[in-house]
C-alpha cells in the first residue's frame, strides 16, 4: 500500500520545491549566529507529507466507526490521531511544506487513490463492530511498518522525534483494538500486515506513555 501512495504523493509534487538543495538542518555550520533554515531531502519531505494523510486516514476512518458502533476505543483514538495530525501539521510548517490536508473534511481526501482507500476502510468496516476493529488493528499495524521506513529514512533528530511518539502511540492503539477484538472472538489478535511475532511481543506488553 505504501509504495503505491508514496509514487503518488511525489507525483502531485508536494513539498518538493527546497528539496533539491545541499543537506542542510544541522551541521550547516555557516556563521554569523543566525539559523539557517533546515531542508529536507526529497525522501523526508514525501515522507512527512504522506504521514500527514496516514494520521488523517486513521482519525477519519475511526471517526466513522465509531457514529456506527459508539465503541468508546474508537473515538479515543480518534483523539490521539488528531494529536498525531497536529504534531506532523507542526513541522511541515517548520519546513515550509504545504499541508496536503488543508481544507479537507473528515472523509475527505484531495488524492484518488487515498479516497479510494478510506471508502474501502470504512466499507469494510461497516460490515459488522468486529470487522470495524479489524480494520483498527489493519491501520495500526501498516501505520507501524510506514513509520519505522521513515525513520530509518530520515536524518532528522526533530522528525524522528515526532515519528517515534507515533510510533508508540500505534502500539497502544494496536493493544487496545487487539484487546477489543479478543473480547468479542475469545481468541488471540491475529497479525494482518506484520509479522505474528512482532505483533505479539506489542499486544503482551503493557500499555506505554507516549510524551
Ligand atoms: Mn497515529
Ligand atoms: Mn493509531
Amino acid at each position: 500500500m505504501r509504495k503505491t501512495l508514496m509514487a503518488l504523493a511525489l507525483l502531485a509534487g508536494f513539498g518538493v520545491a527546497d528539496a533539491a538543495g545541499p543537506r542542510g538542518g544541522g551541521g550547516g555550520g555557516a556563521g554569523g549566529g543566525g539559523t539557517t533554515t533546515p531542508v529536507l531531502s526529497i525522501v523526508e519531505a514525501t515522507d512527512l507529507t504522506y504521514m500527514r494523510q496516514e494520521e488523517k486516514m486513521a482519525r477519519d476512518v475511526y471517526l466513522s466507526m465509531y457514529a456506527l458502533w459508539q465503541v468508546p476505543t474508537f473515538s479515543n483514538i480518534a483523539s490521539s490521531e488528531q494529536s498525531h495530525m497536529d504534531a506532523i501539521l507542526k513541522l511541515l510548517q517548520k519546513y515550509g511544506l504545504p499541508d496536503p490536508a488543508a481544507g479537507l473534511v473528515v472523509g475527505e481526501f484531495r488524492d484518488g487513490e487515498l479516497q479510494t482507500l478510506y471508502d474501502q476502510l470504512v466499507a469494510t468496516g461497516s460490515d459488522t463492530e468486529l470487522a470495524g476493529l479489524q480494520v483498527g488493528g489493519l491501520i495500526e499495524e501498516v501505520d507501524m511498518l510506514d513509520i519505522a521506513d521513515a525513520i530509518q529514512r530520515s536524518t532528522k533528530a526533530d522528525i524522528d522525534e515526532v515519528y517515534g511518539k507515533l510510533l508508540c502511540g500505534s502500539r497502544n492503539h494496536l493493544r487496545a483494538f487487539a484487546a477489543q477484538i479478543e473480547v468479542r472472538t475469545g481468541t488471540s489478535y491475529v497479525a494482518q500486515v506484520m509479522e505474528q511475532a512482532a505483533v505479539d511481543a506489542i499486544v503482551d506488553s503493557p500499555r506505554e506513555r507516549c510524551d
